[in-house]
């Protein structure tokens, strides 16, 4: 039933070639009466000596071309007609025929036919093609109608080149989808949303029966890699229905007028399936806003036209839905959004600390494990990823446990290949020198102190300064204990003085900097300036909202909706906060300089430790640290 363009095209160029081949043949049949004997052409004066010497058997005169056809005798007198002469008359001459007389030959002219010359010429030249392409067209049409079903027209000739103005969207059904909402972790009320879908495809007859409308379209809004596509098919699996999957880039193809065509084509399939899921996946390539800006694109346009009168023309009683996915909602075109279109929006969210378990252990059941194991650490020190993120943490894992010669993943795997996924890879191949290594040491280890030595900061898990293919040259991962949605202000500056600690130590100790803080100053300043523009928690501009999220989902950047003398007081202020974390990390590593020093150079050894070794080595009391986290407060963890 799968018929895809791709294959049309290739018994396309099959039937070419063949039909090119036959045309060759037969030609090559036809022409040899004319080509293959071979035609001599001579001077005039040459044939007068042939004709005089009673060499010539006999001679045809063309009177419209004036070309004399003429054979010479052979051993036994007659005409040798395996060689042809031609030879052009000379004008006016009028002694020929009287030569031809003397010397014997036959002699004749003729008027040649031009109309029926003229038709073999045509007939032979292009009637030949055109019969030869339409026989095998129609024959090789009836072929594939034959194998493929129904479901599709190959037009005969050359109108069926690569059947212009047919789609065949791939069709899953419901048993290729296989999924269920089983399969999806967490995401409780995306689910709830869905189920009621789910039901009415069950039975569409019963809300039928009550005079309810359902909704025609859900929209499926969240970041990538949470799931968006998995939960779609999860709801065909569970209504057992077919599942019409198509992405949104696939409308938009070179041909005008195709994408258009492929929308019908989807919903006249959908139309006779019916009760099914018609999924259309990156809604936003065909479904942006109609008047964004001056590039206007003909072909998105009617894609999009074509859509809207198809979602408002089916037969929902049927039971067809129409699922959309997409994470940029705020570009879609409203009228996609009015009610008996897309009305119903279900939000998919990054998971929480919970789904992020629960991901995790649904993928776990996929490879095998050693007995102890604990996901409720890769949980905690994941925040912000997605399940996308999650399934290929457990499986780089499992790669990294055959790599190590290994049947069974270990913690150390998990570990491991949570800052491959989050981090980047390690990278083997850049090596530090011992000063570069020593600079990142007291780096990672001054952000290290300045987490540490916060209260109500997360505490640390582990530094590194083995390199990462990111481009980071060493990390200090944090774990957040449990997770909260709130953050208070002082989190935020506290977060920004960890993210300055890195720069302090290098001043501290080599009274220099290096180029090694730019990210950390990044994220410093970005912090600095969500603090004021979008939280409203400056002493100087207070609750004032000075900047817009544009998309929520892709990126958290704010643009800044203030004037532009407030822009400059803004980056005024941002600057005063970032400098005030920086201040504060500096005095709390001076006051930790010997834990400073002590650990700064352990990292250098080990290239990574622990959060427990690290905290060991911060806490210890060696009698002259000052201000030290007391144990209960400095977040050891068991
Ligand atoms: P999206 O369409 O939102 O970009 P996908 O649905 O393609 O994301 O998800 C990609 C992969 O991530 C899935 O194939 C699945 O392995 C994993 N995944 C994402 N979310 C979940 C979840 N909630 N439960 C289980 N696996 C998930
Ligand atoms: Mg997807
Ligand atoms: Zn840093």
């Amino acid at each position: 039933m799968d018929m895809n363009d791709n294959k049309k095209r290739q018994s396309m160029i099959v039937y070419v070639i063949v039909a090119l081949a036959v045309i060759f043949a037969i030609q090559s049949v036809f022409y040899p009466q004319i080509q293959k004997a071979t035609i001599t052409t001579v001077d005039y004066s040459q044939f007068l000596a042939d004709v005089d010497a009673s060499k010539v058997s006999k001679c045809d005169l063309n009177t419209d071309t004036s070309v004399i056809t003429y054979y010479l005798k052979d051993s036994s007198g007659a005409a040798d007609e395996s060689q042809t002469y031609e030879t052009t008359q000379f004008p006016n001459d009028a002694t020929l025929v009287e030569r031809l007389t003397k010397a014997g030959v036959d002699f004749s002219a003729h008027i040649p036919d031009k109309s029926s010359d003229l038709w073999m010429a045509f007939l032979l030249y292009y009637g030949l093609p055109i019969a030869v392409f339409l026989v095998g067209g129609w024959f090789l049409n009836r072929q594939l109608k034959k194998s493929m079903g129904d479901d599709m027209t190959f037009g005969g000739g050359f109108g069926g080149m690569g059947g212009l103005g047919k789609s065949g969207a791939k069709i899953v059904a419901q048993k290729e989808t296989g999924i269920t909402f089983k399969d999806v972790a967490g995401q409780d009320e995306a689910k709830e949303s869905l189920e009621e879908i789910v039901g009415f495809l069950e039975n569409p007859g019963r809300y039928a029966d009550i005079g309810a409308k359902l909704p025609r379209g859900a929209l499926l809004v969240g970041p990538p890699g949470t799931g968006k596509t998995l939960l779609a098919k999860a709801c065909a699996g569970e209504a057992e229905v077919p599942f019409f999957s198509i992405s949104g880039s696939e409308f938009v193809e070179m041909f005008v007028g195709r994408g258009a065509a492929k929308v019908r084509d989807l919903f006249k399939q959908a139309n006779e399936k019916a009760p099914c899921i018609v999924f259309i996946d990156e809604i936003d390539t065909i479904g942006k806003r109609r008047d964004a800006g001056l590039s206007t694109n003909d072909e998105r346009e009617q894609t999009l036209n074509q859509l809207l009168t198809e979602m408002d023309g089916f037969d929902n009683h049927k039971g067809i839905v129409v699922l959309g996915a997409t994470n940029r909602p705020d570009t879609l075109d409203p009228a996609l959004l009015r009610p008996g279109r897309f009305d119903r929006r279900i939000p998919i969210e990054l998971p929480d600390l919970a789904g992020r378990t629960a991901i995790l252990e649904l993928h776990a059941h996929d490879v095998k494990m050693e007995g102890r194991i604990d996901l409720g650490i890769i949980a905690r020190s994941t925040p912000g990823a997605s399940g996308a993120d999650l399934a290929n943490i457990i499986n780089e894992a499992a790669l990294r446990a055959v790599r190590m010669g290994r049947n069974r993943v270990t913690q150390e795997d998990l570990l491991e290949s949570v800052d491959v996924v989050i981090a980047g890879e390690k990278r083997k191949s850049t090596v530090l020198s011992e000063h570069e290594k020593q600079v990142v040491s007291y780096h990672e280890i001054g952000h290290a102190i300045v987490a540490a030595s916060q209260k109500g900061s997360m505490p640390v898990s582990k530094v590194t300064i083995v390199p990462r293919t990111s481009g980071a040259l060493g990390f200090t991962m944090q774990i957040e204990e449990d997770e909260h949605f709130l953050t208070t202000k002082k989190e935020m500056t506290d977060r920004i003085a960890v993210l300055c600690g890195g720069r302090a130590a290098e001043e501290l100790v080599f009274g220099e900097m290096t180029t090694g803080a730019a990210n950390d100053i990044e994220k410093a300043t970005s912090t600095a300036r969500d603090l004021i523009t979008r939280f409203g928690m400056d002493e100087k501009f207070g609750m004032v909202a000075l900047g817009q999220v544009q998309n929520r989902y892709l990126n958290d950047a704010a643009t800044l909706t203030c004037s532009e003398g407030t822009a400059q007081q803004i980056d005024a202020e941002v600057q005063r906060i970032v400098e005030e974390g920086h201040q504060a990390a500096l005095a709390t590593l001076r006051d930790h300089r010997f834990k400073l020093h002590e650990l700064a150079r352990y990292l250098q050894k080990k290239e990574t430790i622990t959060g427990e070794e690290f905290m060991r080595i911060f806490t210890r009391d060696d009698g002259f640290a000052p201000n030290l986290p007391k144990p209960e407060e400095g977040a050891t963890r068991q």
